[in-house]
């Protein structure tokens, strides 16, 4: 694949030189073009007919972190090794592959991914809805696990809490002398966790919070600490949501003097209900490799969470492989087969 070839040679850490993959890819397309440019990350919209289908690739990639050539992709065999390979500039040219063959389709590419997307997807969203471009659904060919024989069609929220406990503090040999902020957030714990306990199931995996940080700045051992300070991680489902999640814990922390929290939602939950979307990709892959793909709701968010509202998602790509590490790779067959179950996908749903 020579375009991935040239992609992976691009350093679009931090969505830099987005707009020599945008150049690039215009290219290799040749279809009407709109840029939506947001805070110097350059993303574009290619579209062909009504723009039915889309296809969705962020360009934009980790930092090489220590790996010397990570712009300079290598090839062994059935496998090309470059930063970006995996994540996702391979499942973006099977994308943009699969885009020269349809006819009624959108191929919409994307920055600052790995920032959240709000410089990427929101705005191309955002610009889509107040041009009435939005296509009935949108396939994202980022690597999902399970060996790309998964599609997935959901991810939980994430919300990060941190909180804090305050005391007076006081003279260990007296402990009775003033509220000891461990003592209050062991109590903490054993409230949180027998809450969750029994987090419902739903489409998508019950709703956890994990601590993550407790820490107290005390320099003496025989001081009773007058702060704690702890931070949980929370994994979010649609039944018990953020401000579900906001409530148990508010009243939790009203229980213990001294407790609170603040509460930061890092991304929403997504989730697809496009069913027909789901039977054209699990069809097509079934044509592709003569097997079934299991539809998943694991790992983290990505840009389907800001088109979901609007139109149907999907993820569907290669295996994951050393992805945000060393020697990250992808398959060229498995690209190849992604590229054929993307057209495939598209006949039976448009
Ligand atoms: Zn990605």
């Amino acid at each position: 694949m020579n375009l991935l070839q040239k992609l992976l040679e691009i350093d679009t850490v931090d969505s830099r030189n987005g707009e020599k993959v945008v150049a690039l890819i215009r290219e290799e397309v040749g279809a009407e073009e709109f840029v939506v440019e947001c805070d110097g990350v350059v993303n574009a919209v290619f579209k062909k007919g009504r723009g039915a289908f889309g296809l969705c690739g962020h360009y934009d990639v980790v930092p090489a972190g220590g790996w010397d050539n990570a712009f300079k992709p290598r090839r062994e065999g059935d496998l090309i090794y470059a930063r970006g390979a995996c994540d996702m500039k391979g499942g973006l040219a099977a994308a943009v592959e699969a885009f020269k063959e349809l006819d009624d389709a959108l191929l919409i590419v994307v920055g600052d991914e790995e920032k959240g997307g709000y410089k990427g997807a929101f705005p191309v969203v955002n610009f889509l809805k107040k041009r009435s471009l939005l296509p009935k659904a949108v396939v994202f060919t980022e690597p999902v696990s399970g060996c790309g024989k998964k599609i997935k069609v959901g991810a939980r929220g994430v919300m990060e809490i941190e909180g804090w406990i305050e005391s007076k503090g006081g003279h260990a040999s007296r402990p009775s002398s003033a509220p000891n902020p461990i003592l209050l957030y062991k109590a903490l714990l054993e409230e949180v966790e027998s809450s969750f306990s029994n987090a419902p199931n739903s489409n998508l995996p019950p709703t956890t919070v994990t601590p993550t940080i407790v820490e107290t700045p005390n320099l003496a051992r025989n001081v009773i600490p007058s702060l704690l300070r702890f931070t949980f991680d929370c994994r979010f489902n649609e039944v018990w949501d953020a401000e579900k999640v906001k409530r148990i814990f508010k009243k939790v922390l009203g229980r213990l003097k001294g407790a609170r929290a603040e509460f930061s939602i890092v991304c929403d939950y997504y989730l697809n209900n496009d069913k027909r979307l789901e039977a054209a990709l699990q069809n097509a892959f079934e044509d592709v490799h003569g097997e079934k793909a299991l539809l998943t709701c694991e790992g983290g968010s990505s840009d389907a969470v800001f088109f979901a509202p609007y139109c149907g998602v999907a993820e569907i790509g290669p295996s994951i492989r050393n992805m945000h590490a060393k020697d990250e790779c992808v398959s060229l067959s498995e690209l190849k087969a992604l590229k054929e179950v993307l057209v495939r996908a598209y006949e039976r749903y448009v």
